[in-house]
């Protein structure tokens, strides 16, 4: 008789707050025979905290080819095994994806146990369209890789979702700023974190924002869909009364006074003669903040 295989659980853990886990992930994380973590160490410490001992093993990006064989012989001969990554989902931007695709060829069964991943949490917070989006995982590094990266997603009309490192963050958005001038969006950082912060806006005020309080910790990108905005190189609505392109541009989270200049600065008019047209807008941003 054919001896029955473990299962491999697919188990979500925080993206930092330690709440934020499943009761089912942490009875299933207790009741397997081995954990397989990216980092043992931050895992423990998860463990620690909600007193689980169920014994660890790596499972990371160096080793791979040889850990997914060595855990799948374990699969076959009942082990039950508890996937974890950093944090968030495993096989969302991190190691997973091989050992679940060899598990599913071998037929042993693969159970998600679910719960948070930062590309679901910083595109319910955002705000943008949700019924359609893609996620592309990191922005690519190299400066030319990462602008026709960025050019091509400039073309999709849908919410996108993007990883990016604290220490790359500034110069993407100016990239971003190069690519689609007038594509809002979200930086998430910090998710769920004592220190967690949205800046919305266009890529230009974002980078402001940031050039001036150094961003730190994980961020997520958002970028709002683009569906009846207008083109990237178009000028502000150039057929529109004045006081609709302004509004228009306020509803893409830029302030009255910026979406004053930048009007006045692409039909080529004097700032004054916009500022005219608008007088009786109030100054207040879509989040209702009045302008400084
Ligand atoms: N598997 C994870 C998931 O399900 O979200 C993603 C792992 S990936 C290696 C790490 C990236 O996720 C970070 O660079 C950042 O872009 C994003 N991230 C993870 N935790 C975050 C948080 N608390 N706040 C913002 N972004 C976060």
């Amino acid at each position: 008789m054919q001896e029955p295989t473990g299962t491999l659980y697919v188990c979500a853990t925080p993206i930092g707050n330690l709440e934020d886990i499943t009761l089912r992930a942490l009875r299933v994380l207790a009741e397997v025979h081995l954990i397989a973590a990216e980092d043992t160490r931050r895992t423990r410490k998860l463990l620690t905290h909600y007193d689980i001992h169920t014994p660890l093993i790596s499972y990371h990006q160096h080793n791979t080819a040889s850990r997914t064989l060595e855990l799948l012989d374990k699969l076959k001969v009942g082990v039950d095994i508890a996937l974890v990554s950093d944090a968030g989902t495993p096989g969302i931007s991190d190691p997973g994806q091989e050992i679940i695709e060899k598990a599913i060829q071998e037929g042993i069964p693969v159970i998600p146990v679910p719960g948070p991943s930062a590309v679901i949490t910083a595109l319910t917070i955002a705000g943008y369209a949700t019924d359609t989006f893609t996620f592309c995982g990191f922005v690519p590094r190299g400066r030319r890789e990462k602008r026709r990266f960025l050019e091509d997603v400039g073309q999709w009309p849908h919410t996108t979702v993007l990883y990016e490192a604290p220490h790359r963050l500034l110069d993407t958005l100016r990239v971003l700023g190069e690519t689609m001038p007038r594509r809002s969006l979200a930086v998430c950082r910090e998710l769920t974190k004592v220190h967690e912060e949205v800046v919305r806006g266009l890529p230009q005020e974002v980078l402001v924002h940031f050039d001036h309080t150094s961003p730190r910790g994980e961020c997520v990108l958002v970028l709002s869909q683009a569906a009846g905005q207008p083109q990237e190189n178009d000028e502000v609505g150039s057929s529109m009364p004045l006081p609709e392109a302004v509004l228009q541009l306020m509803a893409e989270g830029v302030n009255k006074k910026s979406a004053i200049k930048q009007v006045a600065k692409e039909r080529g008019i004097p700032r004054r003669e916009v500022y005219k047209a608008v007088i009786d807008i109030p100054a207040v941003d879509f989040e209702g903040h009045l302008d400084s």
